[in-house]
């Protein structure tokens, strides 16, 4: 189910919001683009790494003007070192604030932050690796995930969901999930060694051949969905956004369209402070 909605914020920037989440009015969310923001060169003009060798001064501002978007400051701001792993961690109300002004303080390789604490922003950072955003509306918990090819095929995206149901009791029927946009399979083409971490049912049917002997193109977006599904997500509750990072340079970072020489895009998400649980 594609239903995306753009939703342009009163600090002028533009995010991607997944209707069903923003119905639910528990959460404040979204992916940003690259438009808007203070960095120059190949970060224009809104990059949130710090890792990707922009000035730390510009990745601050545009952290704190994305905080502001979602009517929280910067102290909120909470992420991992991302490493293409499978780690989950729960973030806990201390834990409020790690990574936001410097990358020494955040959670060591993690691609993936859990937490049922509201007025914490969870972020992550992409450039083609595929963003998931999860909410169980119940609790409420939530959880924001980085899955490239490497994390997608070592199923972070299950993963998160039994850290979910774990930590805070989510049944994952009762997830709402949002899958932002990534590198689509008309530009990811892959070889064997990819291809093979792919080829498990659980995926479903996310590789298209290529006209290139041993090659494929891989749908990143699809092999999350469908791992979602296998981890007892229903199929109805999760949104898609079908634009390709690689091809839509104007709106996105691409690490692989641009060599390397890019920023990171951010997805966020918090729990509103009214929704706490007493
Ligand atoms: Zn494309």
């Amino acid at each position: 189910m594609t239903d995306t909605a753009w939703h342009q914020a009163d600090t002028g920037l533009l995010f991607i919001q997944f209707s069903h989440i923003a119905a639910t009015g528990l959460v404040e969310h979204g992916i940003t683009t690259r438009t808007g923001g203070f960095s120059t060169g190949q970060w224009a003009t809104l990059n949130v790494g710090y890792m990707a060798g922009d000035q730390p001064q510009h990745v601050r501002a545009n952290r704190r003007l994305i905080c502001e978007s979602m009517g929280l400051t910067l102290d909120a701001w909470t992420n991992g070192r991302q490493q293409h792993t499978d780690h989950i961690e729960r973030v806990a109300a201390e834990d409020r604030g790690r990574g936001a002004y410097s990358s020494e303080d955040c959670f060591p390789g993690t691609d993936g932050l859990i937490t049922d604490q509201p007025d914490i922003l969870l972020a992550a950072f992409f450039a083609d690796c595929t963003p998931l955003l999860l909410l169980d509306p119940v609790q409420p918990a939530i959880g924001v995930v980085h899955a490239g090819w490497k994390g997608t095929a070592k199923g972070i995206a299950a993963r998160t969901v039994a850290e979910m149901t774990e930590a805070y009791g989510t049944k994952p029927e009762d997830i709402l999930a949002g899958i932002g946009p990534s590198i689509g399979p008309c530009c990811y083409e892959v070889d064997e060694p990819v291809i093979d971490q792919f080829a498990d049912a659980r995926f479903g049917r996310c590789l298209q051949p290529a006209v290139a002997e041993g090659k494929a193109f891989l749908d990143l977006v699809e092999a999350n969905r469908q791992c979602l599904i296998h981890a007892g997500v229903n199929p109805t509750k999760i949104q898609t956004v079908s634009l390709c990072t690689s091809c839509r340079t104007d709106l996105f970072f691409s690490h692989r369209k641009e060599q390397g020489r890019t920023g990171r895009l951010a997805a966020v998400m918090a729990i509103k402070n009214s929704t706490r649980r007493r």
